[in-house]
């Protein structure tokens, strides 16, 4: 099952999504028995608009969910612009990665995002662990991302040039982004 929906990317469109009873939330498949009869669950709800102001109203963000007939377990998929159990989105944890990526300490990583070192500490953790996996699949994928001499290079080009979010979308095709 992918668990992202990577032609959602606005939680405008989630809204309108869901409000014209729109499938493409529905996975196809169980992620637990592969069953693929999904009863539509009901919504949980996620304070997922963190834009300030006026901006960030649309919390609480519903997110569908399914209840597979076989097996009775629910699952649910989220737009683009929601990370899967994430308390923040890519955008804001991409502007922390990149900090790492060049080079910058934790401590000052931490002063000028206003993000715990901990939680830093976290994110870069997170990167480094699935780097390998991650990175057999956007080569394999994108030839263009071939060139980077190192790691840290490829990385910046794949933020810069798609963004963490749409990465995280790919690899969700082959992987479960964790
Ligand atoms: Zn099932």
């Amino acid at each position: 099952m992918h668990r992202i929906v990577a032609s959602i990317t606005s939680l405008e469109l989630h809204a309108a999504a869901l409000a014209s009873g729109c499938e493409a939330y529905r996975p196809s498949n169980c992620p637990h028995c592969q069953g693929c009869k999904l009863w539509s669950h009901g919504c949980y709800h996620r304070k997922a608009d963190r834009r300030p102001g006026a901006l960030g109203a649309l919390n609480p963000v519903a997110i569908a969910r399914y209840l597979c007939a076989a097996c009775l377990h629910t699952c649910s998929r989220v737009p683009l612009c929601i990370a899967p159990r994430r308390w923040y989105d890519w955008s804001v944890q991409q502007v922390v990665l990149l900090l790492l990526l060049a080079g910058v300490s934790l401590h000052r990583c931490s002063r000028c995002t206003q993000f715990e070192r901990r939680t830093i500490r976290r994110w870069g953790n997170w990167l480094d662990q699935r780097s390998e996996a991650f990175v057999f699949h956007l080569r394999s994928r994108f030839a263009d991302f071939g060139r980077e001499s190192d790691t840290p290079a490829l990385w910046r080009s794949v933020m810069n040039a798609m963004g963490l979010g749409v990465a995280m979308a790919w690899f969700d095709q082959d992987l479960v982004v964790p």
